[in-house]
This record gives C-alpha cells, structure tokens and sequence, in this order.
C-alpha cells in the first residue's frame, strides 16, 4: 500500500461516529452561519492556546488580514516578514495596499533571524520612504519563532507583532504559547495543518478586548459591536449598522463541530508527532541534516523536514520506492515575480536562498506506524550509503 504524506484517514477512524454525529447535528439545526459552536470553539482554542480572546475566522489568510486592517495598516506602511513561508504571510501586507520586507531567516530553525530583523527595520527608518508598523513571525514547520527576542526588537522599535502560527499552533517555548510575546497569534485550519478541519478555517488569538471587539466588527462587514453601541439609542436595529469597512470572514459552523471534535485528541496528536519526530532523528542524524528545535521550545511537526545537498536524486530515489516528499519551499516569495519588486532586509537573504536548495519534508502525521517510519528510515540510509 502506498505510504500516505499525511493520513487524514487514519485521524478519522479514530474520531470515528462523534465526529460525524457532530457534522449532522448542525446539518439538522439549521445553524450554519454563527451557530452556538463557534463560540464554544472560540473558548476552547482560548484555553488551550492559553489567551483571553479567540475569534475564528473563515482562513488562516482572513486571520492574518484583520489584524492589519484593525490596526489601520496602508498605503506608506511596512510590514517586516520572511520569505521562506507559504505565500499568504506576505500577501496580505499587499490586499491592505502596505508592503512587505523580507528579512532572512536563521540558518538552523528557518525562523525569521531577529538580529537581521533589528538591521532591516533600522534601514526602512532611516530611508523614510514607507513608515514600519509590524513584524509577522512565523511558526515554520511547527516550532515557535525566537519570540524573545523578536518581540524585544518589535517593542523597542514600536511595532506590533503578529505570530503567524499557521503551521505552528499548540507549539511552545519556555512552556509558553506564541501569544505570550505576540499582540496576536493567528492560525489556520486548513486540513493538512497540525489541527485541521473539513475546508477552510482560521483563527486569531488576542490579549485585549478592545483589539478583540474591533476584530469581531470587521470579520462581519464592519457591523456594530457592544463598544460601538453603548449609551447609544437606535431606532432600528443596531446589527444593520456599518461603523467601518469590513469584510465576510466567518468560519462555518460546520467546521467549529469538527474541530472542537479534533481539539480533544489535539494534544496526544502533538504527543504522537514528536515520537514520530524523534525516530526520524535517531534514524537518520548521521546520514542527512535533521531539524533542529530552538532551546526550550517544543514542535507541533507540521513538516519534518531535512537537508541534503543531492535533493533532487533523493526524491526520486524515495518515489521509487513509493515513498512520497514535499519540497516546502521551492521558491522564496521574494523571488517570485509580484514579490520580487518589495524591499529586502539589509544583505539580502542568503540563508532562505540557500535554504530553498536544499529542503525537504518527509512524510510526517500522528498515525505514522514504526515499521513504516522504519521503510522510510531505510530508504534513504540506502541512497546515502550509495553515494557516499
Ligand atoms: C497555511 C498558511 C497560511 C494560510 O492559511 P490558509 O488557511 O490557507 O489561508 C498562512 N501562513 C502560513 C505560514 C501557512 O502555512
């Protein structure tokens, strides 16, 4: 049987009729917009990711554009981002007219480099041609960003931070999630992500109210919130009225049942990636670069991902075998053509130019059995004895 990249399947077997059981119940209420699992979602993502406001929201794209439009971001403003992430980190700088800086990464976690970060946003200052409001870290391939130190810059520049954990939500550092530096975390829920639905979904965690409330405007079209309303008197009802320029960015309530389904094996899944992550390392230290996790932070596996510099024969040695890989990321957004115009940090970015020669990712999920994992482990050790 071919080996899976991602066993969806195997999770379902595993929720097994709850989780249609779930599906059918808002199918017979009715309630597929704003149904009452969306705000129980809402508190369990809170509880779990450790942060007082959650909004869900219809992607983990929405997720990253509302925090942009909510604090006003636009035409003049910069937005610093690396650009070895999946596109949508820095498309959304552009969709609010602002523009992204790619500032490179470190060269062991792939994660944005905070001292390249500090030198980028220093450059843009002292150019004065677009003014710098926000950094978007990003959780890559499961593991937090240096969020320490990224969030020590951002604060001594006076910029917001957003956490893009897309890929990496659940994960920590130092025992803490991402929002405990970040003014927002944001995630996404697309079905291959670490904690997926049936379609599209997202979120965003927040630690203020009024941030939060202004977040809930614009995910429906701007309409009045409690704040906009209080003390005031109307003489029709209050939901047609429009205090900002929003936009529809609701998730399904559909998509809230499966969730709260999966959020209850969530955290053993996080367990089962990490012993899945572990036999990975100790079967192939020696042969190929293995990842790295940054010092007291811990991984949700969204990818395991390794280096080799013969990728190329490696994949096609693995398809042989029928064993399948990912290239994440083949092409650094920098470099492709409606990014290339953006500005880069100061020197460039070597380290993801170099990176995207030399990745790729291994098939990585919780159901991941070890004889198969063993298969895996022993094709390539072949290919690497080969050509050694
Ligand atoms: C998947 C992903 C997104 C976008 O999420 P969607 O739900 O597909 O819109 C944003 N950032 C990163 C790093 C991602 O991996």
């Amino acid at each position: 049987m071919a080996i899976p990249f991602i066993d969806l399947q195997a999770q379902r077997a595993r929720l097994g009729q709850p989780l249609e059981d779930a599906i059918l119940a808002v199918v017979r209420s009715g309630a597929f917009i704003m149904g009452p699992d969306i705000a129980k979602l809402e508190a369990e993502l809170g509880r779990f990711g450790q942060a007082p406001h959650v909004l869900t929201c219809g992607s983990g794209t929405e997720a990253l554009v509302l925090p942009l439009m909510a604090w006003g971001i636009g035409p003049g403003d910069a937005v610093f981002c690396p650009s070895f992430t999946f596109a949508a980190t820095a498309e959304v700088m552009p969709l609010v007219g602002a523009s992204p800086v790619f500032v490179d990464i470190l060269d062991d976690t792939y994660n944005l480099d905070p001292v390249k970060l500090d030198a980028a946003i220093t450059a843009v200052k002292a150019e004065g041609k677009l003014v710098p409001r926000a950094v978007i870290a990003v959780d890559l391939f499961g593991q937090p960003a240096d969020y320490p130190a990224i969030s020590e810059v951002a604060q001594r520049h006076g910029l917001k931070l957003i956490a893009d954990s897309a890929q990496g939500f659940g994960c920590t550092l130092n025992g803490q999630h991402p929002i405990h530096w970040a003014d927002v975390t944001t995630t996404s829920f697309f079905p291959a992500k670490p904690l997926g639905c049936y379609g599209d979904g997202g979120a965003i965690l927040s630690k203020d109210a009024g941030f939060h409330d202004l977040l809930m405007s614009l995910r429906v079209h701007g309409q009045a919130v409690k704040s906009d309303i209080e003390g005031r008197t109307f003489d029709h009802d209050p939901k047609y009225l429009n205090m900002r320029v929003g936009m529809n960015a609701r998730m399904d309530t559909i998509q809230a049942a499966v969730l709260l389904q999966k959020l209850t094996i969530f955290e053993d899944e996080i367990r089962a990636r990490n012993v899945v992550a572990d036999r990975y390392a100790a079967g192939l230290s020696n042969v190929v670069t293995v990842p790295k996790v940054i010092a007291g932070g811990t991984s949700v596996w969204a990818q395991y991902t390794i280096e080799t510099p013969d990728r190329d024969g490696l994949i096609a040695h693995l398809k042989t075998a029928e064993i399948p890989t990912a290239v994440y990321y083949p092409i650094p957004i920098h470099r492709q053509g409606v990014y290339s115009v953006y500005p880069q940090g100061v020197g460039g970015l070597p380290v993801t130019e170099a990176k995207s020669e030399r990745v790729m990712s291994l098939p990585m999920h919780p159901y991941l059995e070890a004889d198969v994992q063993d298969q895996i482990i022993s094709a390539i050790r072949a290919y690497a004895g080969r050509n050694a």
